[in-house]
């Protein structure tokens, strides 16, 4: 044997003695998969943190209040480094807001203003209303939209190409001196239910208000438009933005055993929007990685690498908790290993999309490949698949910056029918699919903890 032939020897040998063996792993996964449905932690968690705490708003107290139950309920499970780390959101506030249709009927409507948004002047504001369905359709309108309600009405055709009216939309009707704008709410189906979120306001022309009304109320007014019927409305908010708020990301470790300085992120966010109670945007995603951590905690697994919990602050409106991360942690992120975000909801995980922006095609194939070498056999019988994509807003900060970020991706049958509107409450939340979910990310990230794999 030559001597570097010898030296790989070696090498390879050395690598199969540090990692688990496929047996080990497996067994410490059908523990965490019988302990997690026997503890149901999750879903007691989220059933806490739903009726007892409600909603959570970046600036809101109940997210003060959720910041400070999870690290009790992390500490009371023993694990590390229990902590908060400080950050400054931004703190809109909703206020009332009603609008009523004038014209050609009269009724109420129901709407939710955006994230965001400025308010109506005092008294509210009473015009036309045009409907569009496309910013085309708006330019072609041009000035012709003037001193009126610009109502778009576009079909949902999935969240990504349909989201930017509700983002853009107020922007685009300012620039042609609209003095409001309506978006139709984003989501497939509709039980006269608004959905709530970001919007974004162009410097360059006047903050409008924006609020969202139900795709009943939106395809009611393009028909009366279409049959030539005047359309009036009367709109009131009292929406507006206070000075930024204190708030926090969650921390919470259980420390690694031989490379402690090596870490492997599970994270979900905690902030919510004000309506409902953010079960599974993002209650859901927040409890299964508390719960990981806790089963490999309870089951007294002891990982290689740090295994490390954040509970993300404000994903919804700012990503002030995710920036300030790669802030505060720039010293460490060569040394996380990858960071795993939970934030599509309740359903059953479907895949891991793993997400590496620094890198060529090559490259990336094959830390796929090392990925699924690592964990695939233990991840099996969760039959899940791993593939290159997207990995979670929160995350994004330090997957920019180099750092392996790792979606976790769930059935989404339903999660847009009741994204960011009153009905995302935990009665559409499966409990055994908690109990999975759970199961499965503690699985992954053990598996993650106890290899030698790296993605960049
Ligand atoms: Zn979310």
């Amino acid at each position: 044997m030559n001597p570097s032939r010898a030296l790989l020897a070696c090498f390879f040998a050395a690598n199969l003695a540090a990692q688990a063996s496929p047996e080990s792993l497996r067994t410490a996964s059908e523990r965490l998969k019988a302990e997690a449905i026997r503890t149901q932690g999750a879903y007691a968690d989220l059933a806490w943190l739903c009726d007892r705490i409600g909603h959570r708003l970046a600036g809101s107290p109940q997210l003060d209040q959720a910041i400070a139950w999870a690290q009790e309920r992390l500490k009371a499970a023993g694990l590390a480094n229990v902590h908060a780390e400080p950050v400054l959101v931004p703190h809109w506030v909703r206020g009332k807001e009603s609008a009523q249709l004038l014209l050609p009927a009269t009724r109420p409507l129901n709407i939710l203003g955006l994230g965001g948004s400025v308010g109506t002047p005092e008294g509210g504001l009473t015009a036309d209303v045009v409907v569009v369905g496309s910013f085309d359709e708006l330019d072609r309108l041009g000035t012709a939209v003037k001193g009126k309600i610009v109502l778009f009405d576009v079909p949902y055709t999935g969240y990504g190409p349909t989201v930017i009216y509700r983002f853009s939309g107020a922007a685009k009707a300012a620039k042609h001196g609209a003095v409001a704008a309506l978006v139709r709410s984003v989501g497939p189906v509709s039980l006269d239910t608004p959905h709530t979120g970001m919007m974004e306001y162009d410097p360059a022309f006047p903050k409008i208000p924006t609020a969202a009304v139900t795709i009943e109320a939106s395809t009611q007014m393009r028909r009366m438009q279409q049959r030539g019927e005047r359309i009036r409305l009367r709109l009131e908010m009292e929406a507006k933005t206070l000075p930024d708020a204190p708030s926090a990301n969650v921390v919470a470790e259980i420390r690694g055993s031989e490379k402690p300085e090596e870490v492997v992120i599970l994270s979900g966010h905690l902030d919510s929007w004000d309506v409902g109670q953010g079960a599974q945007d993002d209650g859901a995603g927040s409890v299964i990685a508390m719960e990981a951590l806790r089963l490999i905690q309870n089951l007294g697994l002891k990982p290689r690498r740090t295994l490390r919990l954040v509970l993300w602050t404000n994903e919804e409106n700012g990503l002030r908790g995710g920036l300030a991360y790669r802030d505060a942690h720039r010293a460490e992120l060569r040394n996380i290993v990858a960071a795993v975000e939970s934030d599509s909801g309740s359903e059953r995980v479907v895949s891991f999309h793993l997400d590496l922006r620094q890198l060529g095609a090559e490259a990336k194939a094959s830390a796929l490949a090392s990925l699924k070498g690592a964990v695939g056999g233990v991840m099996s019988p969760f039959g899940v698949t791993f593939q290159l994509g997207g990995s979670g807003a929160d995350v994004g900060p330090i997957v920019d910056e180099g750092v392996p970020g790792l979606g976790m991706e769930h059935a989404g049958t339903h999660y847009f029918d009741i994204h960011h509107t009153q009905a995302d409450t935990l009665d559409k939340v499966d409990k055994d699919d908690l109990a999975f979910n759970a199961a499965a990310l503690a699985t992954f990230a053990y598996a993650l903890a106890q290899s030698e794999v790296g993605f960049r």
